[in-house]
């Protein structure tokens, strides 16, 4: 059986092998056999010819095997981790069949070396398992070379060099298989590692919520989609009151899974194409595409009201909490659009938590603190 990791390679190889099969053969046919059947119209050489053709069009139905199965399924599929050794093995005893006649009429094993180093190179199949898929039809092989080949001395040399390309191959198939094996799970774990490292350095531990460095590339792709075609997009920065307090109430544990819950409420809260990020301590920062100052003012104002009025339950207590909002529009038409944008809408919440908290407050001009 193929490593599950090496089976999608297989699969394209195989259409590659067939593919190649196809053309040679027909190339065959066209060049070689053609020549002989016109000079010699002898019965061998017809079935030789029709030998020939059956392997074309038996490569033929392979390609298109293969194609429907790879159109049918995604290659990791379980049939498609099974075809290779199976695919092999009844082409290679096709061959041996093929290479039994072949020799008697051509008098050389070209044909079934060519179909061992195409297959056992190309196409991986496990060691151990690739004994039986190569060796059955190696056998058979021998045993036609001595059941048809009359000439003692051809024989011994079909049997020296079919065994030197069969143990040649077997090896090389051996070693290719464990190398690409090897090489494919180191390059799957480096991928899974890098994978971790993005998520740790890109959303925060504890709400799970994008961080600010996600935020901050998120944020420079948007400007420069508001730049592009002017779109208009605003920033929410949003503040729990009074989290000290709850902390220092209740404990850091409920203060924890308080931001979890915040967090959790406003991502349902705002559209898929928004981004909720958490800012740092307690605060968040969303990004809400193309919605104009009005429109996240309303957005803010049904956020404020659904925290307040709605108690979170947290280990058997209750908390009632509030937020505060500040709102500025993205300016991206300003040099320092980053800046800017950022220093108002911090201003704009400054500005709640100095009218009393609890409430929303929209600066739609550049201020700076
Ligand atoms: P204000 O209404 O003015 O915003 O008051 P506040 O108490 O919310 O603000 P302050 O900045 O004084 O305090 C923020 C608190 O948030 C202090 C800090 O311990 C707490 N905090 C920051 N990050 C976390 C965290 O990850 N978990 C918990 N439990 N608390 C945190
Ligand atoms: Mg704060
Ligand atoms: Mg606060």
């Amino acid at each position: 059986m193929p490593d599950v990791r090496l089976a999608p390679i297989n699969i394209r190889r195989l259409c590659y092998v067939f593919a190649s099969i196809f053309f040679i053969e027909a190339a065959f046919l066209i060049i070689v056999e053609r020549e002989r059947l016109m000079a010699d119209a002898h019965e061998l050489v017809w079935v030789s010819f029709m030998l020939h053709a059956i392997l074309a069009l038996y490569a033929l139905l392979h390609i298109i095997w293969l194609n429907i199965l790879k159109r049918k399924s995604n290659d990791a599929s379980p049939l498609a981790q099974r075809i290779s050794p199976y695919a092999t093995f009844t082409t290679m005893m096709v061959v041996a069949t093929i290479s039994v006649f072949d020799q008697v009429t051509h008098g050389h094993i070209t044909l079934f070396s060519v179909f061992l180093l195409a297959f056992g190179l190309l196409v991986f199949i496990r060691p151990w398992w690739n004994l039986f898929v190569y060796g059955v039809p190696f056998g058979v092989f021998m045993l036609g070379v001595i059941m048809f080949q009359d000439n003692t001395d051809i024989q011994i040399t079909h049997f020296i060099n079919g065994t030197v390309v069969f143990v040649g191959v077997l090896f090389a198939s051996t070693v290719f298989y464990r190398r690409t094996l090897l090489t494919t799970i180191q390059s799957e774990r480096l991928q899974n590692a890098n994978e971790k490292l993005t998520h740790l350095a890109t959303i925060d531990a504890l709400t799970e919520l994008p961080n600010r460095r996600l935020f901050e590339r998120h944020m420079i792709h948007e400007l420069s989609i508001a730049k592009r075609y002017d779109t208009r997009a605003s920033l929410m920065l949003i503040d729990i009151d009074d989290f000290k307090t709850v902390n220092d109430t209740y404990g850091h544990h409920v203060g924890d899974v308080l931001l979890t819950k915040i967090g959790q409420l406003l991502t349902e809260n705002v559209r898929a194409s928004d981004m909720v990020s958490r800012w740092g301590g307690e605060e968040f920062m969303i990004l809400l595409s193309h919605t104009e100052t009005d429109g996240a003012n309303i957005l803010a104002e049904r956020l404020r009201e659904a925290i307040a009025s709605s108690p979170f339950e947290i280990d058997n207590k209750t908390l009632h909490v509030t937020i505060s909002i500040g709102i500025s529009p993205l300016f991206f038409e300003a040099d320092d659009a980053f800046t800017i944008s950022y220093q108002t809408v911090d201003k704009a919440l400054y500005d709640a938590k100095n009218a009393g908290k609890n409430c929303v407050k929209t600066l739609k001009k550049p201020t700076l603190h």
